[in-house]
């Protein structure tokens, strides 16, 4: 993971370099080297080193998918305070499901065939607008949705229509289901 420092640099220097321009992901990608993980070097410098990088979250007049820095002063950092037992209590909770579009941790990634779906916290109340990092106020969410790559969550499913996808599908896809809700609901019965 060499590479990681280095992405970072080069997020924060295109950045610097674009103040007050409205940029999007995938500029912000490729300032990156195309880096796997560059939507979480953002929150790091966003979070851990106070950059006051805006997104959609912050202004209604940014579409999801854009950054903008307005300015090179930093908030005093505040620190990662999402432990790791808060982590895996709010991924359990949710079945290690993306509670926006409902991909599981492992599923392939629509948006990049090489990689498979990865989870992250998400806050409902956003940390700029007062939310905290208690399992209240936290929910898995996978690294797209939390880019903003994908702009509507899917309607959740009603349970009639649900019930009847189940029935007609093939054999082995119930059984896929059967796994996945015994999986879900072991340790709690
Ligand atoms: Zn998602």
């Amino acid at each position: 993971m060499a590479k990681v420092k280095g992405s970072k640099q080069r997020i924060l220097d295109f950045l610097l370099s674009n103040i007050g321009r409205v940029v999007e992901a995938r500029e912000l990608q490729e300032a990156s080297g195309w880096a796997a993980e560059w939507g979480r070097r953002v929150r790091e410098l966003r979070d851990e080193q106070g950059y006051q990088i805006l997104s959609h979250k912050d202004r209604a007049d940014l579409k999801p998918g854009q950054y903008l820095l307005e300015t090179n002063r930093r908030r005093p950092a505040f620190k990662r305070e999402i432990s790791k037992e808060t982590r895996a209590f709010v991924l359990e909770r949710n079945g290690y499901t993306c509670q926006m579009c409902g991909a599981a941790a492992g599923d392939p990634d629509p948006f990049n065939p090489k990689r498979t779906v990865r989870l992250t916290m998400g806050h409902i109340r956003d940390k700029s607008k007062g939310g905290d990092d208690t399992p209240g106020n936290l929910r898995a969410i996978c690294t797209n949705c939390n880019e903003g790559l994908q702009n509507a969550a899917p309607q959740k499913p009603d349970r009639i229509h649900l019930l009847a996808q189940i029935r007609r599908a093939t054999l082995n896809d119930q059984m896929a289901v059967l796994e996945w809700l015994q999986r879900k609901f072991d340790k709690k019965v």
